[in-house]
């Protein structure tokens, strides 16, 4: 009959993973795809195995079962092949620190089981992700069959405890990996729609450029780290000729293909570090960091002959759209990313005014 011991066992159990859950969820947000979330999710997987080992449960007098291989089975589903190794790693480190007869058996245990998981997550799952209650049953029933590493370690009743511990480890574990399965799935799906909506709410959906929300996020970094460097921001603000009249002439689903076209040769001519973004309108604006005057001009000169040379109205090459840009640099303490646009706009306006199709700087 198992005692007090065991629900409270089951209890801390539980607790581990919701602590796994919540920091998974906070490693999703925190750390960049690649090495550094491995590593992270490879800890926290190799940190929950180690913690559910150190927190066995006894069924009855001397018959004890832990939830590792619910960690360790589900580290490659839900951390990748990266996160396995290292969750293995952790865990066979603890293992090892442990120490007793079955060390190497436990080890081997340990490894195989979380190469079980990378098999399923690379080669079975859609997506390389257990989604539907199967997969988790499937995983829950297979990390199982690396206990027979027990049939290895030096003691006489090594079968015995074989055949007495798998039956009720089976079923704890099968319930594990789909509470825990569960738990992750729900944390990583949460995670996955707050990136989408995230996306959503700073992109422009014409263009896809990011929006002007975007655009002041990224420029009040950009002026944060000039103001301690010392080096210049630009910002030019392009805008399309007599673009009404593209519009009244032509229609706006021609306007809307024009206005595309030149968000393209925009993001083409200039570099990945620049901030852009489809302002208003039929304005694009980029804040280029560390950018001299120059450097500024030569970038609005051939955005304007690109679009001036690549874009027209219809099939025939007469009729070329053209842009008018506006520059501004500034550096310096009082850098501001304000001032800078509204330099850059009355240049824009001066080019309007001084017959289109041209870049003026701001003095
Ligand atoms: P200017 O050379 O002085 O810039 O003349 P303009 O006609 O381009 O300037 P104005 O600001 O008067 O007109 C901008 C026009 O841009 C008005 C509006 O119809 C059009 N526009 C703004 N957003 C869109 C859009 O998403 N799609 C289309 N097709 N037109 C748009
Ligand atoms: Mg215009
Ligand atoms: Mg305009």
């Amino acid at each position: 009959m198992p005692n007090m011991g065991f629900f409270l066992g089951v209890v801390n159990g539980l607790g581990i993973f919701a602590l796994v859950t919540m920091m998974y969820g906070l490693a999703l947000r925190k750390a960049e795809p690649g090495l550094g979330r491995s590593l992270a999710l490879g800890l926290l997987f190799g940190v929950g195995a180690s913690l559910s080992i150190a927190n066995a449960v006894e069924l009855a007098p001397g018959l004890r079962i832990d939830p590792r291989a619910v960690m360790l089975v589900l580290a490659a589903p839900f951390g990748g092949p990266g996160a396995a190794t290292v969750a293995a790693l952790v865990t066979s480190l603890f293992r090892l620190h442990l120490g007793g007869a079955g060390t190497m058996g436990g080890i081997a245990n340990i490894v195989t089981i979380a190469a079980i998981g990378a098999y399923f997550a690379h080669f079975v799952f859609e997506k390389m992700q257990p989604a539907r209650t199967r997969d988790l049953l499937l995983l829950g029933l297979l990390c199982n069959v690396p206990f027979l590493f027990i049939l290895t370690v030096p003691v006489d009743n090594a079968s015995q405890i074989f055949l007495r511990t798998i039956g009720p480890m089976t079923v704890a574990d099968v319930i594990g990996v789909l509470v825990l399965g569960r738990f992750l799935c729900s944390e990583r799906k949460a995670f996955v729609f707050g990136r989408a909506l995230e996306a959503e709410a700073s992109t422009d959906p014409l263009t896809l450029l990011p929006n002007r929300r975007h655009l002041e996020r990224r420029t009040s970094e950009m002026v944060e780290t000039a103001r301690r460097s010392g080096q210049p921001i630009s910002v030019l603000v392009i805008d399309i000729d007599r673009f009404k009249q593209v519009n009244d002439t032509y229609g706006h689903d021609v306007g809307d293909t024009i206005l595309l076209k030149v968000a393209d040769v925009v993001r083409d001519n200039v570099r990945k570090s620049d901030a852009i973004a489809r302002f208003g309108g039929e304005e694009i604006v980029v804040a280029m960091a560390d950018a001299t005057p120059e450097a500024a001009l030569q970038t609005a000169e051939r955005i304007r002959l690109a679009v001036d040379e690549k874009i027209f109205h219809g099939e025939q090459e007469s009729g070329n759209v053209t842009v008018s840009v506006g520059v501004a640099t500034q550096q310096g303490e009082d850098l501001s990313f304000k001032r800078l646009f509204k330099a850059a706009d009355e240049a824009l306006f001066l080019a309007k005014d001084r017959g289109r199709n041209r870049v003026e700087v701001a003095i």
